[in-house]
């Protein structure tokens, strides 16, 4: 049997390989199981809008709307048209960020340079107070100077989604912390809030596209459901990672790490 021993190193590879080509085909199937319920998602969530859109022009078009309650449809034909330009411009960013991961490419957000993590959250800040008063809670930024090689845009769209939540999910009179320091080493920007917070059996499931704890709360903010999914791949492409610490009725952390630089 001398022969058939030599086989054996080959029979034993042939056996890993089956089992690699196993979980490739797996993988692919999912992802492909992914694509069509992401589809099916976008398609109702763009639909939703656009039937109120309609509704709304058709009622003013054909003279039903009492002239008194013009303005409101006009409101509301203005907000969803909002969360139209909203969702579209989310799905667009995810699109390119799952396009990133596949090739690096510099057309889609740029060149990476040297930015100061400071900077972009203070301009983050800057930027929602108007919001943060609306909803009765302060805004606050602490920390200093830290640099990291990345995209502006996109650290500014990670910075900003995760302000947004901690602000359309905090309480009146809440507040939102927003820290950029090194931790460990290591640049970090952590955005804390005294809002509602995430049960524990949610707070895996945030990241993925379109998953919200609460529908209407999140629609009513303006929330798209594909902010904390923008940022987990913004994390991805910066070598970041990103960790969530929460409490309901007490609050929540998001914390940022870069790679040292
Ligand atoms: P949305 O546009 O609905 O805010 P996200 O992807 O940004 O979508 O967040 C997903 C869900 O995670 C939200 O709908 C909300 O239920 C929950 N969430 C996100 N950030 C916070 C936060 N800071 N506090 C409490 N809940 C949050």
């Amino acid at each position: 049997d001398a022969p058939y021993r030599e086989l054996e190193p080959l029979t034993k590879r042939l056996r890993e390989q089956q089992g690699e080509l196993r979980d490739q085909m797996e993988k692919i199937r999912d992802t492909a199981d992914m694509r069509t319920e992401f589809t099916a998602n976008v398609t109702h969530e763009l639909k939703t809008p656009i039937a109120s859109i309609s509704g709304a022009a058709e009622l003013i078009r054909d003279g039903i709307a009492r002239p008194e309650d013009i303005p409101d449809f006009a409101g509301r034909i203005y907000s969803d048209a909002q969360r139209l330009s909203n969702l579209v411009s989310d799905i667009l960013t995810l699109s390119k960020l799952d396009e990133s991961e596949r090739s690096a490419d510099d057309a889609l957000f740029g060149a990476a340079e040297m930015v100061d993590l400071y900077d972009v959250a203070r301009s983050v800040v800057a930027r929602m107070e108007p919001r943060a008063k609306d909803a009765g809670v302060k805004i606050r930024l602490d920390g200093a100077s830290s640099l990291v090689r990345g995209y502006p845009r996109l650290l500014d769209e990670l910075v900003g989604n995760l302000c947004e939540n901690a602000i359309r999910y905090n309480k009146p009179g809440g507040k939102v912390m927003v820290f950029v320091y090194p931790r460990d080493g290591k640049p970090s920007v952590r955005v804390a809030d005294t809002g509602v917070g995430i049960p524990e059996e949610a707070q895996s499931k945030v990241f993925e596209r379109f998953y919200r704890v609460d529908k209407s709360r999140s629609r009513a903010g303006g929330g798209t459901g594909l902010g904390l999914a923008i940022v987990k791949h913004a994390a991805l492409l910066h070598h970041a990672t990103i960790s969530l610490n929460s409490q309901v009725g007490e609050g929540t952390t998001f914390e940022v790490t870069f790679p040292a630089q």
